[in-house]
């Protein structure tokens, strides 16, 4: 190659990487955190899987790879963990179920997936995923979801997989507290979602949310997590997956409302994320928190409970991993 065109080389690499992202993960584990709940042994544990989702989808983006890609990997690794109420360790329905829902939304193209319903699939969010790119739809529900995702070559596990005694006896406790108080079925939060944002190298943002939804649910009820918009939202410029009281955010169309209020009304991710948050959603009378990020790798975790699982890898590819507030 002759001198010049070595030059002429050199300089595009430049210009390439000045203009490439400095990616960011941020994920989180659910807002349903109890302070006085939170032994130090569990929260041991929590931290380790956080740490371990965070190192799984912050490879993908250190090697150049798709925010989508970074959101799958980190989502899976805490659906697979007992720990967090979305694939392993869902929470249970008023009948003894587990029905999982989840969504992703990829940023650059505004392709989404979404599946709510699911009763056999170990991770959801990699149904999610399939109906997004497989597929001509954008949500799928129950049977036909299943449906879909054997003829797409998903393998199945049986229901008592997602069982633990720790899920099995909040149930308990709920169909005990509402038969002695008659209080109204649906009203035991417990927010234990996990969810997903990155940034990537390419500068394109990507967003994902997994559940088992609330404990002691019924009559096929789906919150917020798979619905794009609320639980779920990602475009060019902003990122969101909520935890959260779902009928609450659903009606306030949390993640969409705030990359609306990025994009139109030029709001710092950070200052919409709080508005929404920590102002419309317990004027409403519901709780939770979110994790947000913008283009430019700003994040944002805000929520209105005694803590939230959350974690994330900063532009300078430090981990971070808290519970409470810390
Ligand atoms: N948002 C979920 C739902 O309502 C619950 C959660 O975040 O833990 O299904």
């Amino acid at each position: 190659m002759s001198s010049r065109l070595l030059a002429l080389a050199g300089s595009l690499l430049f210009a390439l990487s000045a203009e490439a992202a400095v990616p960011v993960l941020v994920i989180h584990g659910g807002a349903g955190v109890v302070k006085a709940d939170l032994t130090p042994e569990k929260a041991k544990l929590v931290r380790a899987d956080l740490e371990r989702a965070l190192e799984a989808g912050y490879a993908v983006l250190k090697s150049g790879g798709d925010s989508l890609d970074a959101v799958t990997k980190a989502i899976v690794v805490l659906e697979d963990s007992p720990r967090f109420n979305a694939g392993k360790g869902a929470v249970f329905t008023h009948d003894g179920h587990n029905e999982l829902d989840a969504s992703i939304m990829d940023g650059a193209t505004q392709r989404a997936g979404a599946v709510a319903g699911l009763r056999r699939i170990r991770n959801p969010i990699l149904l999610a995923r399939a109906v997004m790119e497989k597929s001509e739809h954008v949500f799928m529900v129950g049977e036909g979801a299943e449906a879909f995702a054997k003829s797409v070559g998903f393998s199945f596990v049986d229901p008592k997989y997602f069982y633990t005694e720790e899920r099995w006896q909040a149930l308990q406790k709920a169909l005990r507290t509402e038969r002695e108080q008659q209080a109204e079925p649906g009203k035991t939060p417990h927010h234990g979602t996990v969810g997903a944002v990155a940034l990537d190298s390419k500068g394109h943002l990507a967003a994902g949310t997994s559940t088992g939804g609330m404990t002691n649910k019924r009559f096929g009820r789906v919150g917020d997590s798979p619905i794009i918009g609320a639980g779920t939202y990602a475009n060019a410029s902003c990122a969101v997956s909520s935890t959260g009281w779902g009928e609450y955010y659903i009606r306030a169309v949390v993640a969409h409302d705030i990359c609306a209020r990025v994009e139109y009304a030029k709001t710092p991710v950070a200052e919409a994320a709080k508005q929404v948050v920590m102002d419309i959603i317990p004027k409403l009378g519901g709780d939770g928190g979110v994790i947000a990020i913008d283009a430019e790798g700003n994040i944002a975790t805000p929520y209105n409970t005694d803590g939230m699982y959350r974690g994330w890898v900063d532009k300078d590819g430090k981990v971070h991993v808290a519970l409470l507030a810390e």
